[in-house]
């Protein structure tokens, strides 16, 4: 088994909401809902390209234990990982001007 990538990105300075992102294996994730023993996770492309792709984590999804469902209806999103993280480090030093 290959090592999986995965990364959580806490979006709480851009918007107040409980989850954050993920980052997995150069795919881009956000919360979608809970389930009775896992958490569902949307990929970031599936309103603009209808990227059926679910990522499906332990409901404590710091774990990392990953499952994706479906596949990718595109290239990874490794611009999208780094311009999300790149808004929430300038809404950060934005902040500590204050
Ligand atoms: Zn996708």
């Amino acid at each position: 088994m290959t090592p999986q990538h995965f990364e959580v990105i806490d979006t709480r300075t851009i918007r107040p909401f409980k989850y954050p992102r993920l980052a997995h294996n150069g795919y881009l994730y956000h919360f979608h809902k809970k389930c009775t023993h896992h958490l569902r996770w949307k990929c970031n492309r599936v309103y603009s390209l209808k990227c059926p792709a679910v990522l499906r984590t332990n409901i404590n999804y710091e774990q990392g234990h990953i499952v994706v469902d479906h596949e990718h209806v595109h290239g990874y999103d490794f611009i999208a990982i780094e311009a999300l993280k790149t808004r929430i480090n300038v809404v950060k030093q934005s902040s500590l001007f204050k």
